[in-house]
């Protein structure tokens, strides 16, 4: 495949649409967006535009299509499986989102923000934060994923327990299609059920059906009080025990109930060198219980539902933070597990669903038929337990990545595997 260089009347033409910040030739200025976060996937690319707004965006893709050049778009490029990255064909163009990234609007009774696609998620909650509202998608990656990511993706991450996917909190979206039209379907109605729900293609479609330059997302009353625990479970069947003792007795303020393997944990308590981490074995759950109101002691009732599954035998060992310091520090080791494993050398991710009473099954599966295909492997498993999301990662050898058969076990327990990339 020959590589393609845009001629310098080319150039010029796109550089008329996006001015002279938006385009990006050189090959210095282009690699940060040819090689993925884990350094895994380096592509190549013809030029990257960087578009100020949605018309830019639209014109941009009307030349590209004109022109026959395939389009990757890129948020803040914390995806784990490559698809924000350009194959090495030379054929593509890189539209990366960072210049389009302000909030058009934040309203309290509507309980919706409307923020463009390359607005930092984080920047987007602490926008809802200083309204008095909680934007609850919360990833490891919030510092840098954009808003056009996590839609594009459909982002799980801590809180879905509670408040589902980005497919529960988007309302509307506004994208440019293929052709280069704009799709303005930047809704903020609770109930729309005027015709199909166009929006649902868009969300988790990767960036296939066209660029999304803008969301409208739901917003929640900002949690006041929060409590949270480290729990030791007995052993891995009793992860599911805890989670039902839970629900029944803190069901309504259950937002994070996190599994973390002594594996896990401690490559990323090493890896960090700085913290404290209670457990030295065993399986470990991070739980969180939030609540908006100020009338319900939450680190009490926690106690007791806690001190229950302690009596029950569920619960070996449980630290239960009595500061915002302490829960940090708690935090910062399961939002750095993806880090620990990192260290540790190549491993074959697989971020998989399955429904929630079959998680402690797929792990068990799992360590059982790799550890009998390939002794001595090591497996690196966490996940968000209380969604069914567990994120199942080999520590491998080239040998183990032809073989792995994780997808198989995935799909015995009548799960999903989106985003399984070695
Ligand atoms: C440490 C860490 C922790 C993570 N934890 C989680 C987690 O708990 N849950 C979870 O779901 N994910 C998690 N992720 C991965 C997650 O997919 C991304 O963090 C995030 O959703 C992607 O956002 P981004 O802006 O970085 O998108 P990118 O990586 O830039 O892109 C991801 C995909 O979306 C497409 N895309 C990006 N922007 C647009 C747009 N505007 N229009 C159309 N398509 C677009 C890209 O082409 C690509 O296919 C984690 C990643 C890291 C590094």
């Amino acid at each position: 495949v020959n590589r393609r260089i845009l001629t310098t009347d080319v150039a010029s033409r796109f550089a008329g649409i996006v001015g002279p910040q938006g385009v990006v030739l050189d090959p210095a200025g282009m690699a940060p967006y040819l090689k993925d976060w884990r350094g895994k996937f380096l592509g190549s690319a013809v030029a990257v535009f960087r578009p100020a707004s949605t018309a830019e965006a639209a014109s941009v893709v009307r030349l590209a299509r004109g022109l026959g050049l395939a389009i990757v778009p890129q948020g803040g490029n914390t995806g784990l499986a490559g698809g924000a990255i350009p194959d090495r064909s030379t054929q593509q163009i890189v539209v990366a989102f960072e210049r389009m990234n302000r909030i058009r609007d934040l309203d309290v009774v509507d309980n919706v923000i409307i923020a463009e696609a390359g607005c930092i998620l984080r920047t987007a909650q602490d926008r809802a934060a200083e309204a008095g509202r909680l934007l609850p998608v919360s990833i490891a990656s919030e510092g840098s994923a954009h808003i056009g990511g996590i839609v594009a993706t459909n982002a799980g991450g801590v809180n879905v327990l509670r408040y589902g996917t980005t497919r529960q909190l988007v309302l509307g979206v506004e994208v440019v299609l293929p052709s280069g039209e704009v799709l303005d379907r930047l809704t903020r109605l609770r109930r729309d059920n005027a015709g199909y729900d166009l929006k649902q293609l868009f969300i988790g479609c990767e960036g296939t059906l066209g660029l999304i330059t803008a969301a409208s997302l739901r917003l929640f009353p900002r949690v006041t009080q929060s409590a949270t625990a480290l729990v030791q479970v007995a052993q891995l069947s009793a992860v599911l025990e805890l989670f039902v003792l839970l629900n029944e007795q803190l069901g309504d303020f259950l937002s994070s109930f996190e599994l973390i393997s002594a594996h896990a944990y401690r490559a990323t308590v090493a890896q960090l060198g700085d913290t404290q981490w209670p457990f030295r074995d065993g399986w470990a759950v991070l739980i969180e219980l939030g609540v908006s109101s100020p009338a319900c002691n939450l680190q009490q009732a926690l106690e007791i539902a806690l001190e229950g599954a302690l009596e029950r035998e569920i619960a070996l060992d449980v630290v239960i933070a009595q500061n915002i310091a302490q829960a940090r520090a708690l935090w910062r080791v399961r939002e750095s597990l993806s880090e620990g494993e990192r260290a540790l050398g190549p491993s074959i991710k697989h971020d998989v669903s399955v429904p929630v009473s079959r998680t402690v099954k797929l792990i068990d599966n799992a360590e059982r038929g790799l550890a009998s295909r390939f002794p001595g492997v090591r497996l690196n498993i966490f996940g968000h337990v209380g969604d069914g999301n567990i994120h199942l990662n080999v520590i491998h050898t080239t040998q183990q990545a032809a073989d792995d058969p994780s997808f198989d076990l995935v799909a015995e327990e009548g799960g999903v595997s989106p985003q399984s990339m070695g």
